[in-house]
């Protein structure tokens, strides 16, 4: 499945693997186990299993056909690094990215200590922006891990933000997004911990992306920051004139 994507930091998603299981905090109201369990409902081709792993070859070649270039978010409905994701079929993904250096590829894992068992077996393309998730404080190894992974472009995805992150060392870290929890039972997030996010990676000079509030109504609590839409992007995604990122979407 690959479709245009309402996420605000992304053009489009591409899913060659759906399903995963919860693994920390942040995965309590995982939005792809919902979604997985409603598209299982209403019979979608790629969801007979649920939100168990399931690996699609016929998805693998989806980006091959987009002849534009995308920002993509590989994958929405997963986690790649997951421990029934094998190898080989990474390998195939990767085939794919390779293949499409017109596109760039977002990839967020909250299984970093996977991905880097992995590490030297991946080939990582300058098209691929690899990422991982840090919710809370307890989470923070996973930014150690994330700066030994050999992907040239690595960024944070600080949501659903859950504590303030304190003394982040963001040396090696391209990117940086936040945003608080949406839905019905939404987790609140505190205006200081935002602040003082926004301020590490302004003294250290990592673009700062503020996705949204959160809450119940995300459209209520908008994305606006003392007034101010703080999105900014990285170098590998400013530098290139294919992408309008005033309008991803
Ligand atoms: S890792 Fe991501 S996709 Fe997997 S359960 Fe957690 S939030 Fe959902």
């Amino acid at each position: 499945m690959a479709q245009n994507s309402r996420i605000s930091w992304t053009s489009a998603t591409w899913n060659p693997v759906t399903g995963c299981s919860k693994i920390s905090l942040g995965c309590q109201n995982c939005y792809a186990y919902k979604m997985a369990l409603y598209l299982q409902s209403i019979g979608a081709a790629h969801y007979q299993k649920g939100f168990k792993v399931a690996l699609h070859e016929d998805a693998l070649s989806i980006p091959l056909k987009w002849k534009s270039p995308k920002l993509i978010f590989a994958n929405s409905m997963s986690d790649l690094f997951h421990e029934k994701v094998p190898l080989s079929f990474l390998l195939k993904i990767f085939e794919t990215i390779k293949n499409t250096p017109h596109h760039k590829y977002q990839i967020l894992t909250k299984r970093p200590e996977r991905m880097l068992e992995l590490n030297d077996k991946l080939s990582w393309y300058d098209n691929v922006l690899m990422g991982t998730t840090i919710e809370s404080a307890e989470y923070l190894y996973r930014l150690d891990l994330l700066k030994k992974c050999s992907a040239k472009t690595k960024f944070l995805s600080l949501e659903p933000l859950l504590s303030n992150l304190k003394n982040l060392d963001l040396k090696g870290i391209d990117w940086v997004i936040l945003g608080g929890e949406s839905g019905e039972n939404a987790r609140p997030m505190q205006k200081e911990w935002v602040l003082d996010i926004k301020k590490q990676c302004q003294e250290q000079k990592v673009p700062f992306f503020f996705k949204q509030w959160g809450g119940r109504d995300k459209n209520k609590g908008g994305n606006l920051l003392d007034g101010q839409k703080i999105q900014e992007y990285p170098f590998i995604l400013r530098e290139s004139t294919l992408f309008d990122l005033d309008n991803l979407n």
